[in-house]
């Protein structure tokens, strides 16, 4: 496959968010490849926040923008907001409007609603048949006394429109679909296919990299570049995100499922969720998944991303998660997970901090996120918790006597740990298999039957590491608990 060919070191890039709602997957990953592009090319990567639907756009939303790249590492280069730069738009509508490449259009709702409506009705592929494009001055005047406020549309031209892209190729645009786009609406706002083109030229973008669900203004854009004269960026439109039923990936039908917060929230680290937006569309080769930052700035290229939708897949993400989590020492895995047990109100910062890290250890990686921590550990904490059903059936006894066996059992292991010199894992080891051996015991039987007991599970890290870091008291105390239980 052929790279790329970018001039080196002119690369300017922009990521351009409207800031209506939480970072998405598809934002974070536009963002991500535009910056993995500008990095590799040692080019530039600018914010751009999209706000000039004021109706929408909330600083709440801006900052949750913010939040979500900074934590994912994608910081910027330059950074603008578009409601500053009202006066640019404006400047370039009375340019288009003074060289007849724009109209006023007057047309109230109710009448682009007929219109609409007719257009539908003959199977035209217009939906507006353009009626204001030539209106006499006596016109104009009898709109204006009548108090309608106009809106501004661009005039697509007859001819067809190329768009050069760098992921789909080379497409033709047919005029016939083309609308004469609103540009400026009846409030005066101007709309986004002219701030945008405007801003990508404005700003010197060399690379317009966004979704395919935008592909369809990008002749919009074109037109509207053309007749301001502008210098026109190349497009590389990527690939949608969809589910597992081949659906688009959105707000609206997957809700939370899309936030990048909400992974932050339950404990992903950002190299995990990196890797795994890195690959939404992109690869590199059909084997390697796991890349670090460096290595996706060093190897990604356009030339690799698909054609065709990628699907999120949250077993892929999980398992990168865990990867990541795994390459962590303990010290850094404890400071990850200590939030979610001061949240649950397990521990916190007078806890002892060589417990809390030997119970991480303990856990080793068994962690898919950060917030597995919580379910994974909460016995070490509190004797709060449940027998689990299934387990006290299979390891504690269906029948009366073999519960009864149990409860011997339990209680002869209680006697053991409490004459143990010392508690230490090697003591307590040698202590309950002399035990078991001696008495014909099966060792797992009486492992499931004291893990139940100390922990409510039969699943989890090492029993020893389990008693010991419980302490000699603690498991004194829970041992007669589950007997009386029995
Ligand atoms: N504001 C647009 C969006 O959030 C930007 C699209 C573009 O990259 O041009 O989808």
């Amino acid at each position: 496959m052929n790279k790329t060919s970018v001039p080196i070191d002119q690369v300017r890039v922009r990521m351009a968010p409207s800031p209506t709602g939480f970072l998405h997957i598809g934002g974070a990953r536009t963002a991500l490849f535009n910056w993995l592009f500008a990095k590799h090319h040692n080019g530039k990567f600018i914010l751009r926040i999209d706000d000039t639907d004021t109706a929408r756009s909330t600083d709440e939303s801006m900052h949750a923008i913010y939040d979500a790249l900074k934590w994912l590492g994608i910081n910027w280069d330059e950074h603008y907001v578009q409601s500053e730069r009202r006066n640019i738009y404006d400047k370039s509508v009375m340019q288009l409007l003074e060289s007849g490449n724009a109209y006023h259009c007057y047309c109230t709702p109710e009448e682009l609603e007929d219109i609409r409506a007719q257009a539908r009705a003959d199977k035209q592929t217009r939906s507006y048949d353009r009626r204001h494009r030539n209106l006499t001055h006596e016109d104009v005047d009898r709109f204006i006394a009548e108090g309608r406020k106009p809106t501004v549309r661009i005039k697509m031209p007859d001819t067809p429109i190329h768009v050069n892209d760098l992921i789909l190729g080379s497409l033709n645009i047919d005029p016939a679909t083309l609308e004469d786009e609103v540009i400026v609406r009846s409030n005066g706002m101007p709309n986004y296919n002219l701030t945008s083109i405007i801003d990508d030229a404005d700003m010197r973008i060399t690379h317009v990299i966004r979704g395919t669900e935008h592909l369809n203004n990008t002749p919009k854009q074109i037109a509207i570049a053309n007749a301001l004269g502008l210098q026109l960026p190349q497009f590389a439109h990527i690939p949608l995100v969809l589910d597992d039923t081949g659906r688009k990936l959105s707000k609206r039908h997957h809700g939370d499922l899309v936030a990048v917060n909400r992974y932050r929230e339950q404990g992903y680290l950002p190299e995990a969720m990196l890797n795994f937006v890195a690959r939404l569309g992109w690869s590199y080769d059909d084997k390697q998944e796991i890349f670090s930052v460096d290595e996706l700035i060093e190897k990604f290229d356009l030339a690799r991303v698909g054609k065709s939708g990628s699907v999120f897949d949250i077993k892929k993400l999980e398992w990168l998660n865990s990867h990541y989590i795994n390459q962590l020492d303990v010290s850094a895995r404890t400071d990850a997970v200590m939030p979610f047990w001061e949240q649950e109100g397990l521990a916190d910062s007078t806890t002892n901090r060589d417990w809390l890290e030997n119970i991480v250890e303990a856990v080793g990686e068994r962690l898919t996120t950060f917030q597995d921590i919580v379910p994974q550990t909460r016995y070490f904490f509190t004797d709060d918790y449940e027998y689990e059903s299934k387990a006290v059936k299979k390891w504690w006894g269906g029948s009366d006597e073999k519960k009864q066996k149990t409860c011997e059992i339990l209680t002869n292991i209680s006697q053991i740990l409490e004459e143990i010199p010392a508690f230490d894992l090697e003591t307590v080891e040698t202590a309950i298999w002399k035990y078991t051996d001696e008495n014909d015991i099966k060792r797992v039987a009486a492992m499931q039957a004291l893990r139940i007991a100390l922990t409510g599970t039969s699943f989890g890290p090492s029993l020893f590491d389990i008693v010991v870091l419980l302490g000699r008291d603690e498991v004194l105390k829970r041992i007669p608990k589950a007997v009386a239980y029995l």
